[in-house]
This record gives C-alpha cells, sequence and structure tokens, in this order.
C-alpha cells in the first residue's frame, strides 16, 4: 500500500491546518523536550516567527538512561495543547505507550514514533487503527525494507495518514551521533509516494552540521525538515549538543527559503 506502483501519486497529509507531500513543504520545529509552558512557549514563537507551521516537543521522552529527564508526560501534552493554541501552530510529539494513545490524540496534531519503536508493531496498529497523523522515524539500525514494512503495518491496519522520518542510522562512524542516510531520502520518494521528512538535528547531533544537513535534505528531494531549537541551546535538558538557538534556526529558515518548493 506504500509503493508508488499502487499510488504513483505524492500523497499529502494534513498535520492540523499543515499540508505535506506533494508540493508542499513543511517545517517542523521546537525543543527536544518540553520543559515548562514559558519555555516551549518562547521557544514556539520563535520558531513560528522563522517559518515553522508545526510545534515538536516530547512529552514522553525515550531516554537511553532511566535516570535522565523522561518527560512531563500528561502535564507536557497539556502544555503544548495550550501553546500551539496561543501560539497558532499545529503539534506534534512522540507516543512511546499505547495506553497514551488517546491523550496524545486528543492534545497534538500527530503522532511521532521514535525511533526505538520503529518495529514496535503493537503500537504500529494501534496508531493504524485511528485516521490521526503519523511520523515514522527510522529505527537506529533499521533497513529501509524495514521502515517500509512499518509504514505498512500503519497503512494496512485504516491509516494511511503516514509521513516516513530520516533521523540518521548507526553505521561504524563515531564522529557524529548518526549517519544521515539521504540514500533513503531519494529511494523512498522513488519507491513510494508517502512523504519523507528529514531530521538533521538528530541525523547528526552536531549543532553546526544541522544547517548544511538541512540543506541536503532538501536538496534530495525531502517533502520537510524537522529540526530541534531550543531557547537557550546550552541549558537543553536533552540533546543540547544538537539544539539551534531561535537566531540559528531563523537563519537557517533564511538560508532555506530559495531551495524549498512552497510552504
Ligand atoms: C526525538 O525526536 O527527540 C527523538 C527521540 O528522536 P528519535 O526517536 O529519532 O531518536
Ligand atoms: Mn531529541
Amino acid at each position: 500500500l506504500v509503493s508508488r506502483e499502487i499510488y504513483p501519486h505524492d500523497t499529502v497529509i494534513e498535520v492540523g491546518n499543515t499540508p505535506v507531500g506533494g508540493d508542499r513543504f513543511a517545517i517542523m520545529a521546537g525543543p527536544c523536550a518540553i520543559e515548562s509552558y514559558d519555555q516551549l512557549l518562547e521557544t514556539a514563537k520563535q520558531v513560528k516567527a522563522a517559518g515553522a507551521t508545526v510545534l515538536r516537543g516530547g512529552a514522553f521522552k525515550p531516554r537511553t538512561s532511566p535516570y535522565s529527564f523522561q518527560g512531563l508526560g500528561l502535564e507536557g501534552l497539556k502544555i503544548m495543547e495550550q501553546v500551539g493554541k496561543e501560539v497558532g501552530m499545529d503539534t506534534i510529539t512522540e507516543i512511546m505507550d499505547v495506553n497514551d494513545l488517546d491523550d496524545v490524540a486528543r492534545y497534538t496534531s500527530a503522532f511521532q514514533i521514535g525511533a526505538r519503536n520503529m518495529q514496535n508493531y503493537t503500537l504500529l496498529k494501534a496508531v493504524g487503527e485511528t485516521k490521526h497523523p503519523v511520523l515514522l522515524k527510522r529505527g537506529l539500525s533499521a533497513t529501509i525494507e524495514e521502515l517500509l514494512l512499518a509504514a505498512e503495518y500503519i497503512v494496512a491496519t485504516g491509516n494511511p495518514n503516514v509521513m516516513i522520518c530520516e533521523r540518521g542510522i548507526r553505521t561504524f562512524e563515531t564522529a557524529t551521533r548518526n549517519t544521515l542516510d539521504l540514500n533513503a531520502v531519494a529511494f523512498i520518494k522513488e519507491k513510494s509516494h508517502l512523504p519523507v521528512i528529514v531530521d538533521p538535528s538528530h541525523g547528526t547531533g552536531v549543532r553546526t552540521l544541522v544547517g548544511p544537513m538541512a540543506k541536503a535534505g532538501v536538496a534530495c528531494g525531502a517533502d520537510g525538515l524537522i529540526i530541534e531549537s531550543h531557547r537557550n541551546p546550552r541549558e537543553s535538558v536533552s540533546d543540547a549538543a544538537q539544539a539551534l538557538s531561535a537566531d540559528d534556526f531563523s537563519q537557517l529558515m533564511q538560508q532555506l527559503i530559495p531551495f524549498i518548493k512552497a510552504s
């Protein structure tokens, strides 16, 4: 069902009021984690002013260490709804547990399935039973075929509103956090009609590399970008090394405008 052989035309997905896919390019941005109402509000205003229309931010965080900040949970979802309304942005947040499905769907415009859950088939089927848009992130060591089959799970269960996200994979290279696989973007655009979003933040893990790889993502045919930005990057409770300041984010958006199809 996700194959272009079956549906040759680009699928356009509505994330709230933001169309993603076809000739519409989407910018999703915000902090890695929702830390407080003030933090999310300030960051939302900054990224919206720079051109983002979808606000990202995790309420449930899949941290490598159990001692790291795990997210504000339900309170974070409520903050996100409030800030989204106040600033006039659509919203996206990660869902980690089937039990949170109703809350996440109610308070936000789209589900994000994180890299660590790409093959959580119970979760894929659960979001497949809704019509809520889903951003499916590529697993840490998942092949493109595994990624497309994970997307197939969601669509086959009944939800056609799937966006695929390339966020870097594990390779022998350790100079950067992950290796952003831009082959995958061009390859998936050829094989599938679903929109493809590039995440240069997790793809590199390095603030100064986010801009160059965002541009590269646009150049190879992505339908959108998801970028981490923080009002005070050095104080970000998670993924501080890859967070862009408001100024850096705004400058990047200015540089990208000539290259993106529409927004
Ligand atoms: C995130 O978007 O903050 C995140 C945890 O991403 P990933 O699942 O790609 O690691
Ligand atoms: Mn992150």
